[in-house]
């Protein structure tokens, strides 16, 4: 996956209908330098991977479980999503987090499974507002940082999408200055843990509100690789400006 890269996360939404929205990206692609990623929602990862054979968008999951297999019912392994045709999956989406109380100790896990199954995690960290507003964005940062990431993380395996959680799917977007600092402050543990080979390489995506109208901005914001889009993913008219944004900063 190149560093420079636009991933979508579809979460919930799809039936096969919308894979007519693939189509157009794949169409649209021109650029190698910026990599296209759709996570979809499990049910529509191998009708989608068929699509895009043998193209550069390439397609995800939105959740792994630890295991390989076994009494988990309703989960779906990391090994399933590869199996399926995926080449990354997202592991500690806040949703995630919040709506099925996955802790930083299984985000590692399900990163881990990830890596096993080949896959690339894409690994998510982000405060609430109330942990902002008491200000202790940078220990929530760095505690999910520490937790949620494996040894082993390098720039092939793994991308960290910072994504504030209340700027996901609430229009509220941080400020540059604000994704500067948080950035950076990523960028300087990925480097104390994994060293400057990979620390410094590994993709860093923002994710929260982004669309065509602050992408621009986003983009040329210190530190940052591209982005994790929600909402603006689900349309190919709303995803593709997203893509021409990164690859006019590439
Ligand atoms: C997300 O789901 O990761 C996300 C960033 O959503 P949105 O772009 O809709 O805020």
């Amino acid at each position: 996956m190149p560093r420079k890269l636009v991933a979508g996360n579809w979460k919930m939404n799809g039936l096969r209908q919308q894979l007519s929205e693939l189509d157009a990206l794949y169409k649209a692609k021109s650029d190698a330098s910026v990599g296209i990623l759709i996570c979809t929602p499990a049910t529509l990862i191998e009708s989608a991977a068929a699509l895009m054979a043998p193209g550069a968008v390439k397609i995800g999951g939105q959740d792994c479980h630890a295991n390989i297999a076994g009494a988990h019912t309703g989960d779906v392994s990391a090994e399933m999503l590869a199996d399926a045709g995926a080449t990354a999956v997202i592991v500690g989406h806040s949703e995630r987090r919040e709506d099925h109380g996955e802790s930083s100790d299984m985000v590692r896990a399900k990163a881990v499974a990830a890596h096993r199954a080949g896959l690339t995690a894409i690994i998510c960290v982000g405060e609430t507002l109330a942990q902002r507003e008491a200000k202790n964005t940078l220990d929530i940062i760095g505690g999910q940082m520490a937790a949620s990431l494996p040894d082993g993380c390098n720039r092939e395996n793994t991308i960290v999408a910072y994504e504030p959680v209340w700027a996901i799917g609430t229009g509220k977007v941080a400020s540059t200055k604000e994704i500067a600092q948080i950035h950076n402050f990523v960028r300087e543990r990925l480097i104390r843990r994994f060293g400057e080979e990979d620390g410094a390489e590994i993709s860093l995506l923002y994710g929260g509100s982004v669309k065509a109208s602050n992408a621009t901005d986003i983009f040329a914001t210190d530190n940052v690789d591209g982005a994790l889009v929600g909402g603006a993913s689900l349309a190919a008219d709303d995803f593709l400006p997203i893509i021409k944004a990164l690859e006019n900063t590439a």
